[in-house]
């Protein structure tokens, strides 16, 4: 069996790891190629786009591919469309593994908004001096309002020019509490935007958050693709396969 890990995640990564060793089974896990230096997962790697549904139905055809693991970030939207797309007009079986959504607890101060555009609009209300933890490319969306200070933080710098109320930390995760309440602290940030990418990876900034009472903007995720089969564990991505 042949199968497509659509990747980018560190639950990619461990259900590659689950997959590699299976005699039986060939694993080919895609990237998008934007990360410099990206954790690579076990097995054959496909680095960059395929050029669209056409593109990936044909790389699919071409390499003999049985079956589809969309395992991408939660907000790779177009990467799942595009999956779920080639799926619907080949039949290729498609299988969605997205990790669950981060849920607000006692003593929390979110604000759920959908989209970037809708979090730039409420953080003048709720701030001024901004964690900001949407990734680089979001950088454009929020830097340009007025009176609002940024410590940015991304895998890879941001294209340059960086405005002057920014400052990049390059840094990759998983993050601590204590780290994070660090940062807070030193940059005396007064509020946390973030993407509800859910994991345990990146929960820690909203632990620091709830802990010294900050507020969050939480952006929620795009929605799935109609009618997709989804699953939220490495282990219910590997019991699919066995089915098949
Ligand atoms: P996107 O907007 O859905 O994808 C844009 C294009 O990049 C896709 O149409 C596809 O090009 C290519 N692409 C995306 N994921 C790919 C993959 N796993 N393998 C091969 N090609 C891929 O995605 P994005 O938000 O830019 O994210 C890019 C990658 O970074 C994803 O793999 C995702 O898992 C990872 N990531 C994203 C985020 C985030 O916040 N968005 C966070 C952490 C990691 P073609 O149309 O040419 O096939």
């Amino acid at each position: 069996m042949r199968v497509l890990i659509l990747g980018g995640t560190a639950e990619a990564r461990a259900l590659a790891a689950a997959l590699a060793p299976e005699p039986g089974i060939h694993v080919v896990s895609s990237l998008a190629g934007r990360v410099s230096n990206p954790r690579l997962p076990a097995g054959e790697v496909h680095e960059g786009g395929f050029g669209g549904p056409e593109g990936l139905a044909a790389w699919i055809h071409d390499n003999a591919i049985d079956s589809v693991i969309d395992a991408t970030h939660p907000f790779a939207a177009r990467m799942s469309a595009s999956a779920a797309e080639v799926a619907r007009r080949t039949g290729v079986p498609l299988l969605v593994l997205r990790r669950p959504g981060w849920t607000e607890g006692p003593g929390d101060s979110w604000h759920r908004v959908a989209s970037l555009d809708a979090a730039a609009g409420l953080l003048p209300s709720l701030g001024r001096k901004v964690f900001l933890t949407t990734g680089r490319r979001s950088l454009p969306v929020f830097t340009a309002i007025d009176g609002l200070w940024f410590l940015a933080r991304s895998v890879d710098p941001p294209e340059p020019p960086i405005p002057a109320n920014v400052r990049i930390l390059l840094a990759r995760g998983p993050y601590t509490v204590e780290g994070e309440r660090e940062l807070i602290a030193e940059h005396r940030l007064d509020v946390l935007v973030t993407k509800d990418s859910g994991g345990a990876m990146t929960t820690a900034k909203l632990v620091a958050a709830r802990e010294l009472g900050l507020p969050v903007v939480m952006v929620d995720r795009p929605p799935l693709p109609d009618g997709v089969r989804l699953v939220s564990t490495v282990d219910a991505a590997v019991g699919w396969l066995g089915g098949r």
